[in-house]
């Protein structure tokens, strides 16, 4: 979303926000839902068609075919497919999640409950950390300047409980390629294995 700019006016401009179908729209121009579906039942490219039985989104995908007409909801295939919340809701979430607000926040705008907001942070984490350790990514290379900074995330506790687990202290390091702007929020070990030599590092 960063890459686009996209904010609360323009999602509210584009009617995201407001009207479900604007919304649906939306999220296949992103790819997050699929544009057309192929019938699970019988190999047939599937029909869109304003479907009542579909209450949180009022579309479903129907399989043309007389002896089919198998049904599949349009969230089929997507990371939304378990979900029953309404999909604007789900942006909302989403959006909010990307500005690395707290949940109290997340839970207010997109007005759900403590436990599905959780569940979903985790699953969006979950997303993002898979796919970043799937894809060799890399920030600096020659000529490149790469700010970095460190943070103890879990610091071993120096309290007068002697029965204490003792807990292994956590160092995550960050960067940012200034040129490209860049940034990668991860672990040391992965900082280390992507980092481009030749780059210069400000810490
Ligand atoms: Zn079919």
């Amino acid at each position: 979303m960063a890459g686009s700019q996209i904010n609360v006016r323009k999602l509210a401009e584009l009617g995201v926000l407001q009207d479900v179908g604007k919304c649906i729209v939306y999220l296949r121009a992103h790819g997050l839902l699929s544009r057309q579906q192929t019938c699970p039942k019988c190999g047939s490219v599937m029909e869109e068609k304003v479907w009542a039985s579909a209450k949180v989104d009022g579309l479903a995908w129907r399989c043309p075919a007389r002896a089919c007409r198998k049904i599949v909801s349009i969230r089929k295939g997507s990371f939304f497919e378990k979900s029953h919340l309404d999909l604007r809701q789900l942006v909302t979430l989403m959006y909010f999640w990307t500005l690395d607000v707290c949940q109290d926040v997340i839970m207010a705008e997109a007005s759900i409950s403590k436990t599905v907001c959780v569940d979903w942070c985790n699953f969006l984490r979950e997303i993002c950390t898979q796919d970043l350790l799937s894809r060799p990514n890399v920030i600096g290379g020659v000529g490149h300047i790469v700010a970095i900074d460190e943070s103890l995330v879990a610091r071993r506790k120096r309290g007068s409980n002697a029965q204490a687990r003792p807990i292994r202290e956590q160092w995550v390091f960050g960067g940012v390629d200034l040129q490209t702007k860049y940034d990668l929020k991860l672990l040391h070990i992965i900082w280390l294995t992507n980092s481009c030599t030749g780059s210069v590092f400000w810490n």
